[in-house]
């Protein structure tokens, strides 16, 4: 049976609604119905699909904190980045979960937040953003008031983005291209940039560079930027940074991520075929300091070896 949002919530508002019946919340803007099972790009309907909802430590130190993130992973994706490294669950092609009943969703949220630190992340959200205003509510309406984090790959519409101020408390977004026709090869999206840049923008403008982190080091509101450094792009990784730091602020905490590793589909890729080296790494943080960025975090050569998660356990993290 589905549980389609419809028949849980009558509160939701019109642009909320629309969203799933002319869906176009995202850049793909497909424009079709899914409250009528309709699919569009992300092959996603209306009803309330999880692929994991667990404890995560493997994310900065202010997100994770000492007993970890409630992390609500959703299935499929807007992006189709063909290196992706929860493949499992991010391909559009691959089998949804079966939909879960509300109650028993935030029962679990909850029970997994008993454990965890006061925050709950959701990744992946941009084309279930009805589904986590919903959930929001739902968590709220247990009595619950955690810290909701927004871990998108950014390619989101900044008016979606608008929807969600005075909700979302810390923006996690990925800014992965600068480059069209990259972002087209490796993610099906020449128009990456442009509304990652947009969407972004909007984060800024809720939340400027200022990380309002509380007295148990777990950041409370506030815009962390990722980028993944890709093997053979360092000097795009370069130009976004510059970006950042020129039309956005130097002021905002970015996580320079080098955990990439090779998936087995692209292990026979010309580039995307093996992990970062060490020299495009330091490239890469040499123009971090040139640029002026001065705030966030880098990683350690040997993360990739860490992040490897397998969805088909409870525990994708083993941990
Ligand atoms: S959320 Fe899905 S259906 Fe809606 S516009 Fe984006 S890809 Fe299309």
């Amino acid at each position: 049976m589905n549980h389609s949002i419809r028949d849980i919530y009558t509160g939701y508002n019109e642009s909320e609604i629309k969203y799933l019946t002319d869906c176009t919340m995202c850049p793909r803007n497909c424009g079709i119905n899914r409250l009528a099972n309709e699919l569009g790009f992300c092959k996603c309907d209306s009803s309330f699909r999880i692929s994991a909802i667990c404890a995560h430590f493997g994310e900065e130190p202010v997100i994770s904190g000492k007993k970890g993130i409630c992390n609500i992973f959703f299935p499929h994706c807007n992006l189709q980045c063909i290196y992706c490294q929860n493949y499992e669950i991010s391909q559009n092609n691959s089998s949804l979960p079966r939909s879960m009943s509300f109650d028993k969703l935030i029962n679990k949220i909850c029970s997994v937040l008993d454990k965890t630190e006061n925050i709950v992340g959701f990744v992946s959200p941009s084309h279930y953003i009805p589904q986590m205003l919903a959930i929001i509510k739902g968590i709220k309406t247990k009595g619950r008031n955690p810290i909701f984090v927004y871990n998108s790959n950014a390619y989101d519409k900044p008016e979606t983005i608008k929807l969600l101020e005075g909700i979302i408390d810390v923006y996690l977004p990925d800014f992965k291209y600068s480059d069209s026709g990259i972002s087209q090869e490796y993610s099906q999206a020449n128009d990456y940039f442009k509304y990652a840049n947009a969407s972004i923008k909007e984060m800024y403008r809720q939340k400027g560079s200022t990380l309002i982190v509380n007295d148990k080091g777990i950041a409370e509101s506030g815009l962390i930027i990722r980028h993944l450094v890709l093997p053979g792009l360092a000097e795009q990784s370069c130009e976004i940074l510059k970006y950042i730091s020129d039309e956005i602020s130097p002021n905002i905490h970015i996580s320079l991520m080098s955990q990439y590793y090779p998936t087995l589909s692209v292990k026979n890729h010309k580039l995307l075929n093996r992990t970062i080296t060490e020299c495009e790494y330091e490239m890469v943080k040499k123009c971090f300091d040139s640029c002026g960025c001065s705030k966030g975090w880098i990683q350690n050569m040997d993360s990739y070896k860490s992040y490897r998660p397998d969805f088909s356990d409870e525990n994708p993290f083993h941990q």
